[in-house]
């Protein structure tokens, strides 16, 4: 597997000197097998991911969405090889209970926000829902979306190819509060405590010795707010380090943080690993092999 990074940023696009290194597109990564192309996430970074795709002539591809916030979603407008009748691609993502995936897509495309709708674009759009901790294969990968703590329906994926893994484990918060409530189903009534420990237990599962393990790292312990679900980056070195990852890469960088505090924050973590994990801080434009 080949992964690169096209889009770093938690929450909200930025653009400024300070920036620069790291990149201030929002979450997208393309991950490429011998058998096809996934792209996790359609934040801004999928813009400049389109016209690469379009550029090698890649005709299909299947889009893992973790979640449907603004930052994940923000791009897909502009992902021009929708703009093409002989591209296809696959969308999947967790079954939410009151919103179906195309009816998300097709919404941030009415009249009001945007000039052309999800339904007159060339490209063939098809959307998949897939249950908590279902497995399916896409690009000749096994991939298992489980469901992170994150407020409303957002979900983390493992995908495996040949013997590599890769875990991508964004927006979620490892050790605060449950973040579920409203959308907790009747029946088995649990309490949060036990929400808590299954949600932990799924990104467990998720990083289970991962060669590469992308993390939500949005926060600082001094600027975290247990309402956001996001974590911190020593919860994930800690994480990383339980669950036997390889690499654990720092990703979801807050908006305001800079090049130089992002050093600081990488050179931080590094510091205090013990053992054999490898630190990254995500910036755009970073491929590795896996
Ligand atoms: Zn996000
Ligand atoms: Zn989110």
């Amino acid at each position: 597997m080949k992964i690169t990074f096209w889009g770093v940023r938690g929450s909200f696009p930025v653009s400024s000197p300070d920036v620069i290194r790291y990149g201030g597109n929002t979450p997208c990564i393309e991950v490429q097998t011998d058998d096809g192309t996934i792209v996790i996430d359609a934040g801004t970074g999928i813009r400049g991911l389109g016209k690469s795709l379009l550029a090698r002539g890649v005709s299909h591809v299947d889009l893992l969405l973790s979640h449907a916030h603004w930052d994940h979603i923000q791009g897909f407008p502009h992902f021009e090889p929708l703009f093409h009748d002989d591209v296809s691609i696959t969308v999947h993502s967790l079954r939410h209970p009151r919103h179906t995936l195309s009816s998300i897509f097709s919404e941030q495309q009415q009249e009001s926000f945007y000039p052309v709708r999800l339904e007159d674009l060339k490209a063939r759009i098809t959307f998949v829902e897939h249950d908590d901790g279902e497995a399916f294969e896409v690009a000749g990968a096994h991939v298992v979306i489980r469901r992170l703590n994150h407020p409303g329906v957002a979900g983390g994926f493992r995908i495996e190819f040949g013997v590599r893994t890769f875990s991508y484990i964004s927006d979620t918060d490892l050790n605060g509060e449950c973040l579920l409530a409203s959308d907790l189903p009747a029946t088995p009534k649990i309490e949060d405590i036990d929400w808590l420990r299954r949600l932990r237990q799924s990104a467990c599962d998720l990083g289970q010795s991962a060669d590469l393990m992308v993390c939500d790292t949005f926060f600082l312990p001094d600027e975290y707010d247990s309402t956001w679900g996001h974590s911190r980056p020593d919860d994930f070195v800690e994480f990383a380090t339980e669950a036997g990852a390889g690499t654990v890469c720092l990703f979801h960088h807050r908006p305001d943080r800079s090049d130089d505090e992002m050093d600081t924050i990488v050179d931080a973590c590094r510091a205090k690993v013990k053992g054999d994990l490898r630190v990254l801080g995500a910036n755009e434009g970073l491929e590795i092999d896996l």
